[in-house]
């Protein structure tokens, strides 16, 4: 995605899809955009939002010992 305001941190794709249930985006394309930091949060941020969906204990999706 070309990297314009529109088009940028929360104006691109959800982590978690609004059309389709059960589909989770990562990467580039999506929140919070591009860059390898960015990626790897938007990495992140999707673990949690399947994290808070499926009722998995934060702290693993953190790598913590739950
Ligand atoms: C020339 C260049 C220099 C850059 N320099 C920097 C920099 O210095 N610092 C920085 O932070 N960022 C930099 N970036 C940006 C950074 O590389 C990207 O933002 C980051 O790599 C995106 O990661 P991603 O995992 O979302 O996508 P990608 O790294 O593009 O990974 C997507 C993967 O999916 C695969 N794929 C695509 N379609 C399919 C399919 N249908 N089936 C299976 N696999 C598929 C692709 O082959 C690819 O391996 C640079 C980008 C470019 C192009």
């Amino acid at each position: 995605m070309e990297p314009r305001l529109t088009q940028t941190a929360f104006f691109r794709p959800h982590n978690r899809s609004e059309d389709l249930t059960n589909l989770y985006l990562v990467g580039q394309g999506t929140q919070p955009g591009g860059g390898t930091p960015s990626v790897m949060m938007s990495a992140k941020m999707t673990a949690r939002e399947i994290a808070r969906d499926y009722a998995i204990d934060p702290r693993i999706v953190a790598g913590m010992p739950a």
